[in-house]
């Protein structure tokens, strides 16, 4: 598998936009399972090989 900088760059996008675009995130930063699922695919896109 090959990683892509567009890759990366998107699994952030989505993860951010999410934070915005989410209510529950952006009550008191408590981050709701989409947004630790978003996280955790922007983790594994950066660290990935
Ligand atoms: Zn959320």
């Amino acid at each position: 598998m090959q990683l892509s900088p567009d890759r990366l760059e998107q699994a952030r996008q989505d993860y951010e936009h999410h934070l915005r675009a989410c209510r529950q995130c952006g009550v008191d930063g408590a981050h709701c399972p989409v947004a630790k699922h978003l996280r955790r695919l922007y983790n594994l896109a950066r660290v990935g090989r």
